[in-house]
């Protein structure tokens, strides 16, 4: 008789693997079915590979910054905290920092330490793992559920278990392993799928406002409107890269800037290359460059407040000449001058797609899953964890700590009903 696995895990992703972590360490028979060639392959790039753990925040803080399912992920978080993977990752040998912003990372800087570790952890609490193993089909006969995999050789092999866990991720970044085979594993079963959005990705203008060029941006401000109405703020680093705009304050504002646009809102990001400054403390910083040197021109004036390869675009946006004298400008230009350094309008009318979106926004509705368990509430027996939810957070090791709580809550829920039957 074919033997019949506690549970049979989809995709050994970070959720994934954890869910294995914790079920088989609470004595449940695991087998992980990967599709690739090794686990984890996405924890592997994660942070520029480096891998953003998670964030040191407490609750509530944390909980602010999940865009989709901030209620839904509570008892998970509170399940497995980040203080709790810390130190389930610090056991199993990887010693972490944290940094700036609370963000937790491997000392070594190597995502694929983590990786590893993972990988470590489920094989030593006794699951079994096979690769080159893609789900193709869930059936299900009484209490039993039926998983046919499609192996490298294009041979068929089904697998048997109690309860199977869809943990296969969105669909960005394909070449990981994430092509969103879990959204029609799930729609199969009869679950709704909140329609998938690339999120924490670049966005696009229409005009390159300072030409075609490369420029890293520190301590900027970028204000999101929609159709006029403000829908963020952030401030911090961006990169301008011809008509691309891509970095950390950019990717916190895709999310809504990807919603507008395809609710076919008029999108406009304006850039403060002064957000700390109010327009009195840049005249007033005008006026002492002027004192101290009068035959300072307009371009070397705006050469002092801007990157170089900005001021060419500050300047005709201004409507400024380079021959003009700084001390001579009037007060319109002045005016101007401020206005093209702390408010620079960017018309934003695409984004990028999947293939370079940190995470997928929307997937299977959490109408239809027990936050307490992560059990489906469409087909008893099937747990969904991971990006395959419609869950995703800001960019700070949020998304990864989510796919750590609710795949070791599910691993929990799944051994817990092992032993109640
Ligand atoms: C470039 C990049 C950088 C990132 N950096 C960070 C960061 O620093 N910090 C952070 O918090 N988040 C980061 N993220 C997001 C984070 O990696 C994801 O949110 C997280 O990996 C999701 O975990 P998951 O287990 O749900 O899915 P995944 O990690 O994508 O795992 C899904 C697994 O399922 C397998 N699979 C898919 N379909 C099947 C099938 N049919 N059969 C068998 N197996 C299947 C895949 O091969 C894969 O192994 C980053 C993402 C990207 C793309």
């Amino acid at each position: 008789m074919r033997e019949i696995y506690d549970a049979i895990i989809i995709g050994g992703g970070a959720s994934g693997l954890m869910t294995a972590i914790a079920a088989a360490g609470a004595g449940c028979r695991v087998l992980i079915a990967e599709k690739m060639e090794k686990c984890g392959r996405k924890v592997r790039i994660t942070g520029k590979g480096r891998c953003n753990i998670t964030n040191m925040t407490d609750t509530e803080t944390f909980l602010g910054k999940v865009r989709s399912g901030a209620q839904f992920v509570r008892k998970a978080l509170e399940t497995l905290p980040p203080e709790r993977l810390r130190r389930m990752l610090e056991e199993a040998g990887v010693r972490t920092v944290e940094e700036r912003g609370r963000r937790l990372f491997p000392a070594s800087g190597r995502a694929f330490e983590v990786a590893d570790a993972l990988v470590r952890m489920a094989g030593r609490a006794g699951a079994e793992i096979v690769y080159h193993a893609r789900v193709t089909e869930l059936e299900r006969s009484g209490d039993v559920w039926h998983v046919i995999t499609e192996r490298r050789d294009g041979e068929r092999v089904t697998l048997s278990c109690r309860n199977a866990v869809i943990a296969t991720g969105g669909v960005s970044y394909k070449a990981t392993g994430s092509t969103g085979d879990g959204y029609l594993l799930a729609h199969r079963l009869g679950h709704s799928i909140v329609p998938l959005r690339p999120s924490l990705v670049s966005l696009v203008t229409d005009r390159p406002v300072f030409g075609r060029i490369r420029e890293q941006l520190r301590n900027v401000s970028l204000t999101l409107y929609a159709d006029g109405v403000e829908r963020g703020a952030q401030q911090g680093e961006m990169t301008i890269d011809g008509d691309i705009i891509e970095g950390p304050i950019v990717l916190r504002l895709s999310r809504e800037a990807v919603d507008a646009l395809t609710d076919g809102k008029h999108v406009e990001a304006v850039l403060s290359l002064k957000p700390a400054l109010t327009s009195t403390q840049i005249t007033e910083r005008i006026r002492r460059e002027t004192e101290a040197d009068a035959s300072l021109t307009v371009e070397e004036l705006i050469r002092k407040m801007a990157p170089r390869t900005l001021v060419r675009g500050i300047m005709s946006t201004a409507k400024v000449k380079n021959s003009d004298m700084a001390a001579g400008i009037s007060d319109t230009a002045r005016e101007a001058i401020i206005k093209a350094l702390t408010a620079i309008p960017l018309h934003i009318t695409d984004y990028g797609g999947f293939d370079e979106a940190v995470v997928t926004a929307g997937g299977v509705s959490l109408d239809e899953v027990d936050s307490a368990t992560m059990e489906s509430q469409k087909a008893p027996g099937i747990y969904l964890t991971g990006e395959t939810l419609d869950i995703d957070a800001d960019t700070g090791g949020y998304n990864l700590q989510l796919a750590f709580s609710t795949g070791f809550l599910c691993g929990m829920s799944i051994a817990e009903k092992r032993r109640r039957h």
